[in-house]
């Protein structure tokens, strides 16, 4: 059973998807150094409170600091080594609220201070929700005991104070997480086209090659170059030529599926790689884009034409090997007459 291709425009962002994932979480690949650099400084900052703390008398207090400091060194400790860090970050939460408690009821308003580089310290090593989540359970305890201490004046302040650093620092993360997706949609991206640029296209073949090797589905190439593009150059300008290149990627991404994703190799050269697609039903897409790419007014009257070269991906084949099938077969479609299609399973049948 062949597949339907849906038809109808797709969203503009469909090449931002790819980004999303990071973008959604723009901390996490620095996220275990930045643990090991906050931890060390955490521990280099609280040894003296637990010691002094201690030497004080006030033993629950300088237990729980203690406690904070030995979490801290052994998942430092664990990152150094390049391990994975033992203790969960969201659970450095308990020993930190006690110690916060304790010292909030044993020493007054001295102990609310601690929430602030606290609430800091959970956004920048725990992922987004579970940040907040341990902040404002933070918020609530902390509001509670320097009410219960304190004061309703105080706890006011402090309340207010808290909020507002909780609010000021899921604003940073917003702006850090909106900067970052334009990053790196503009790495992955041709600028003239919009169509994802080759850097991109090597990991997304080579990811593309691993899935269909798990799932056992099959998945093809369409490599795809316009016909005598150096005459359209020629005969009507750069700047023209630039045009046909924008409008092809633009048409290609209309009439190709939600899933199917358009990289420029290089000049007039492209390549849509379809996955979950035989090479049977990839040739039947490539008829039909080299059909409306045949009857669109991508150059005023002048009719643009592209050869397309159509290969599946093979058991034994590399990336390098999967792509070159595809531009031989393209070169078939040329030697053909061009404004064709070549099939590499065809070509490969044709003797000599
Ligand atoms: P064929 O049908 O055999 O593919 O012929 P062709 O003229 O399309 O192929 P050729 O490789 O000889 O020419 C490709 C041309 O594409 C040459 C180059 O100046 C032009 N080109 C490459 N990149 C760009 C670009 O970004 N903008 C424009 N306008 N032209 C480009
Ligand atoms: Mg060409
Ligand atoms: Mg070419």
């Amino acid at each position: 059973m062949t597949p339907p291709f849906p038809r109808g425009p797709k969203p503009p962002e469909r090449g931002l998807l790819l980004s999303r994932s990071v973008a959604d979480d723009p901390l996490p690949a620095p996220r275990d150094r930045l643990m090991a650099a906050l931890s060390t400084v955490g521990v280099v900052f609280l040894i003296p409170f637990a010691v002094h703390d201690f030497l004080r008398g006030r033993y629950p207090l300088a237990a729980a600091i203690a406690v904070v400091v030995v979490a801290l060194a052994v998942d430092a400790f664990a990152i150094h080594r390049k391990r994975q860090p033992p203790i969960p970050y969201a659970l450095l939460l308990v020993p930190m609220a006690a110690a916060i408690t304790i010292s909030l009821r044993t020493q007054g308003v001295i102990g609310a201070f601690w929430c602030y580089p606290v609430v800091l310290f959970f956004h920048f090593v725990l992922s987004r929700w579970m940040a907040n989540l341990c902040s404002i359970a933070l918020l609530v305890d902390a509001t509670l005991m320097v009410h219960r201490y304190l004061g309703m004046r105080i706890t006011v302040r402090f309340g207010v104070s808290l909020a507002m650093t909780i609010v000021i620092i899921n604003i940073i993360q917003s702006i850090i997480r909106e900067l970052q997706g334009r990053l790196l949609t503009l790495a992955i991206t041709d600028p003239l086209t919009g169509a994802f640029n080759r850097r991109h296209m090597d990991g997304r073949l080579a990811e593309s090659i691993q899935i269909a090797r798990r799932s056992g589905r099959p998945v093809s190439a369409l490599m795809i170059d316009i016909d005598h593009f150096k005459r359209i150059n020629d005969e009507h300008g750069h700047e023209a030529g630039d045009g046909v290149l924008q409008g092809l990627v633009a048409l290609v991404n209309e009439r190709s599926r939600q899933i199917d994703l358009m990289f420029r190799m290089g000049g007039e050269e492209f390549v849509l790689l379809l996955p979950a697609t035989g090479e049977a039903e990839a040739a039947r897409l490539a008829e039909e884009l080299r059909a409306s790419i045949a009857g669109a007014p991508l150059l005023g009257g002048r009719p643009v034409t592209v050869s397309i070269g159509v290969a599946e991906l093979r058991a034994d084949d590399t990336r390098e090997s999967w792509i070159k099938r595809a531009d031989e077969a393209m070169y078939k479609a040329k030697e053909g007459g061009r404004n064709r299609v070549a099939r590499s399973a065809a070509a490969a049948t044709v003797p000599g």
